[in-house]
């Protein structure tokens, strides 16, 4: 069997560091390591827009924001296809027949999709396209027939949504959809990074990120005025490093090159945190190791972003060529499924055959 990929983003906001770990940077390894048979890259703007259903500048001007940003990060038209959501219509259709297959009991105890509802306040007045976006995620998915999909811990219940629609469309239809895989990212910090304030997660919504276009002064500026333990307060305090977003997020871009090239005298983070936990290190030199650590990754990320950002028209001639390949990918598996669904009638010659053998 072919091994396929789809992933993607809200073009909500430009792309920020959370993304980059929970899953940019995998698909990029995926996507080098040639062991996939198709990657399709996708800018969700149909599902941005079951949010931001008043504000659709804010979402086509994101898209060409989430472009740079994935081709910044080493994402190749060549290797991997990158599309916006919309201009596939197939996806569409494909949710309105995977509606039929999912209750309204089932989607209010998404979990996730429960928390974003509270984040947004929208209370009872919750857009029905918002809701059921676990369910254009499944058409997303198995409209490419996508065996793995690289995201963030976040995503865990929409993947298990699409794996239910797939089972329950196979077992009335016959089998016609692939199960995809959701691939976490190996490393726990990366599930879901938190945001520079401190919250659960960095957020676009939320404000506390750090993006991958900021400038330097930028990053360091968020950097050094990031959340850390409260309690530590003089240098001298023995500090907490569980929950402590600084350390985190070493634990998710630090290296042991890092270390050797900004802080020598430390053998590697455990040592740094012994330290920080014993008393005596000061929250000013992790986080100017930290500011290194980021600069030394997002350097290269924003260095390509700003050769791409002369040619604004090739990248649309990028997702314009991307979108095209995958409606044709999208347009094969839904006739798949009007087939598998008895509802392919002109296609269905036994069907027209049959019938006018009744009338004779
Ligand atoms: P929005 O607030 O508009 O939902 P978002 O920041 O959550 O935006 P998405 O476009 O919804 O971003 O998510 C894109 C991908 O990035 C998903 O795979 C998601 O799991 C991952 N992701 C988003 N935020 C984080 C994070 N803080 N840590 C790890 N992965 C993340
Ligand atoms: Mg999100």
């Amino acid at each position: 069997m072919s091994k396929i990929i789809l992933t993607g983003d809200r073009p909500t906001g430009r792309l920020h560091v959370g993304h980059y770990v929970g899953s940019l940077k995998r698909r990029v390894e995926l996507q080098n390591s040639g062991e996939f048979d198709d990657i399709y890259i996708m800018i969700a703007d149909a599902q941005a827009l079951t949010d931001n259903a008043d504000n659709p500048e804010k979402v086509r001007q994101n898209i060409v924001e989430v472009a740079l940003d994935y081709l910044a990060c080493g994402l190749d038209p060549a290797k991997s296809t990158i599309l916006i959501q919309s201009m596939v219509p197939e996806l569409t259709e494909l949710s309105f027949y995977y509606m039929n297959l999912v209750t309204v009991s089932r989607l209010q105890r998404n979990p996730t999709v429960k928390s974003e509802i509270q984040m947004r306040n929208f209370e009872t007045s919750i857009p029905v396209g918002f809701f059921t976006y676990p369910i254009s995620q499944a058409a997303d998915i198995t409209a490419f027939k996508a065996t793995t999909v690289p995201v963030g811990e976040d995503q865990m219940p929409m993947i298990e949504q699409t794996r239910e629609i797939v089972h329950k469309f196979n077992a009335v239809y016959g089998d016609t959809l692939v199960e995809p895989e959701i691939l976490l990212p190996d490393n726990k910090a990366c599930l879901r990074l938190p945001g520079t304030d401190g919250k659960a997660k960095m957020s676009k919504s939320l404000g506390n990120c750090i993006y991958l276009a900021d400038t330097d002064e930028d990053v360091r500026k968020k950097i050094m005025s990031m959340f850390t333990d409260p309690n530590h307060l003089r240098v001298e305090d023995p500090g907490e490093v569980e929950g402590n977003p600084v350390f985190i997020y070493l634990d998710a871009f630090g290296t042991k090159e890092h270390f050797e090239e900004f802080l020598p005298e430390y053998e590697g983070l455990d040592e740094l945190k012994a330290h920080y936990k014993r008393g005596g290190l000061g929250d000013v030199k992790v986080k100017k190791f930290l500011n290194n650590v980021m600069q030394s990754v997002l350097a290269p990320i924003r260095e390509r972003r700003k050769v791409w950002e002369k040619d604004i028209p090739a990248v649309y001639d990028i997702l314009k060529e991307g979108s095209e390949k995958a409606e044709k990918v999208a347009a094969k598996t839904l006739a798949e499924v009007r087939a598998a669904m008895k509802i392919n009638y002109f296609d269905d010659g036994a069907l027209i055959r049959e019938q006018a053998e009744k009338y004779k």
